[in-house]
């Protein structure tokens, strides 16, 4: 075991070490020699002692009132700002993503915050009118109790914060199990919210494996909703462990987005979208372009014009300001694009430029693979069909609009696409037909802001939102209140006829 930082978890308030005496090292994915943080290898009575802390600390946090709870959640935000460009250092080192997009991760967390610090004031139910004379009709949110939160590495700090502030503002108590590769980013976020004012036990964070501590995040009782970003295989045992006992359940899964290109289109900006949209976060994002549809009259010029640029991105570690692209995040990820860039020329398609794994000299530090395109792509082959995760995009060929959203549509998933036209029928057209959660017109499948819903159709999301005003429909429950100032005995119609 070297001798890098122990992080411990944090339950009530404390730092405290795991009870199962094991610990696991977490390794930069540019540079395996460097070891960003060693952290507690949780078990499940370390998850019983976080809820069992946050279920104490709920009897109080739901009273708080709600105006309050934003003051805290401003100064978090104002703190997170202060420290975003060390956060976002020590983001690059354990995630591998390029230092400008982990600053953008970083501010992803200080949007939420402020957006939903704002909440603190608003979280607006409805009065109504009644039926009745002398009755007064209202909706109030009510929370609901501890929250687990089971989160990736591809968005380290802004995916915890799009759960953790909703679910706070609204008066909910939390426990995050951050992935295994991934858990700074989360310890230096929890140590913000305690510095500047979040009551012992309201939030928790125990660290480990998805495997060991799924089971008690979300099988104990005092657990009422379990918001969850990941893979769709995890995603649906998560929904199914749900089930049993009617716990909310909020899941965000993978995507295989598309970015369809017409013949209209201004084409530098559409392979500057998709360059973006494929080849920002090493492909590891769950919005990634990762097929293109594009229209058989400029398929060619598209095509050339991708490989060029591809070509020259400067791929490294993302700590240098001038880097492009960062590795993929571990070993297992790099061996599962290279097995999908074998996959992709077996069935066919035609590697136009990348395929790679990159070595020689700081590239053998790393998990560092080649941006890689494959041109004819056709809707039958796993390159097509199978989210990769990674740096592989894939151009297909339509005919036209109508066959463009067909096969746009052709895919189990259904979180994000885009559309790259001038023609303003077209846009409106594919943004009505197209079944994503999400949609953009000139612009690539990337780039979400916090104050609109998140997330997507069929086996991307399971009908919930984050981000926005919707993420509170995660995080509280409606009640309905009927307060009768009549004196007397009245009847709804429902029972006057
Ligand atoms: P993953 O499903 O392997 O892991 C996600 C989290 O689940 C981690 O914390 C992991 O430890 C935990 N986990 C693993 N097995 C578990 C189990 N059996 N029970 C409970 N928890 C378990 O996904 P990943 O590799 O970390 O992230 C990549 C995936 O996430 C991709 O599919 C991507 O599309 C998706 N993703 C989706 C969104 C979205 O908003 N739709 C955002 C980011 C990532």
């Amino acid at each position: 075991m070297s001798d890098s930082k122990v992080f411990k978890n944090f339950i009530n308030g404390e730092w405290v070490q795991s009870k199962s005496g094991q610990t696991y090292e977490n390794r930069n994915p540019a540079d395996k020699n460097e070891v960003v943080g060693v952290f507690q290898k949780s078990n499940a009575a370390d998850v019983k002692m976080a809820v069992d802390a946050a279920s104490e600390a709920y009897k109080k946090w739901r009273l708080y009132p709600a105006p309050k709870r934003g003051e805290i959640l401003y100064k978090i935000a104002q703190r997170l700002l202060a420290d975003k460009e060390s956060l976002s250092q020590q983001m690059t080192r354990e995630m591998g993503k390029v230092i400008n997009e982990t600053r953008g991760d970083t501010q992803e967390a200080i949007d939420m915050t402020f957006y939903m610090a704002g909440e603190g004031r608003r979280l607006f139910g409805m009065t109504t009118p009644s039926e009745m004379l002398n009755k007064f009709d209202m909706t109030i949110r009510q929370p609901l109790g501890v929250c687990s939160f089971i989160t990736p590495w591809n968005f380290p700090m802004a995916i915890p914060s799009w759960k953790m502030m909703p679910a706070l503002i609204c008066g909910n108590t939390v426990v995050i199990k951050p992935a295994t590769e991934t858990p700074l980013s989360v310890a230096n976020l929890i140590q913000v919210c305690h510095e500047e004012g979040i009551p012992p036990g309201v939030v928790n964070m125990v660290t480990g494996s998805g495997s060991a501590l799924g089971d008690p995040l979300i099988n104990n009782p005092a657990v009422r909703v379990v918001s969850f970003t990941g893979s769709t295989e995890v995603g649906r045992k998560i929904s199914q462990a749900c089930a049993t006992d009617f716990k909310h359940c909020s899941l965000e899964m993978g995507g295989k987005n598309v970015q369809i290109v017409m013949d209209d289109a201004d084409l530098d900006l559409a392979v500057h979208g998709a360059l973006w949209g494929a080849f920002g976060t090493t492909g590891q994002r769950c919005t990634a372009t990762s097929r293109i549809v594009c229209h058989k009259d400029i398929v060619g010029k598209f095509t050339s014009m991708m490989i060029e640029r591809a070509r020259s991105l400067k791929v490294g570690n993302g700590l240098d300001a001038s880097i492009e692209m960062g590795p993929c995040i571990n070993q297992g990820q790099l061996d599962t694009v290279l097995s999908y860039i074998e996959i992709g020329k077996k069935d066919g398609a035609k590697l136009v430029t990348g395929g790679e794994r990159l070595t020689g000299g700081d590239y053998d530090k790393g998990f560092f693979v080649q941006p890689t395109i494959f041109g004819e792509v056709t809707q039958s082959m796993r390159i097509w069909r199978e989210e990769i995760f990674g740096p592989v995009l894939g151009i297909a060929v339509c005919n036209d609009l109508a066959e463009a959203i067909k096969m746009a549509n052709d895919t189990s998933y259904g979180l994000s696409a885009s559309i790259y036209t001038r023609d303003i029928n077209k846009a409106y057209t594919a943004m009505r037909d197209v079944y994503t959660g999400i949609f953009y017109v000139n612009a690539p499948t990337i780039g979400a802001e916090t104050h609109l819903p998140f997330g997507g159709t069929k086996e991307t999301g399971n009908g919930h939102r984050e981000a926005s005003t919707a993420a509170l429909d995660v995080f509280s429950e409606w009640k309905s209140v009927y307060v009768d100032f009549s004196g007397s005995l009245q009847r709804a119609q429902i029972d006057n006829q």
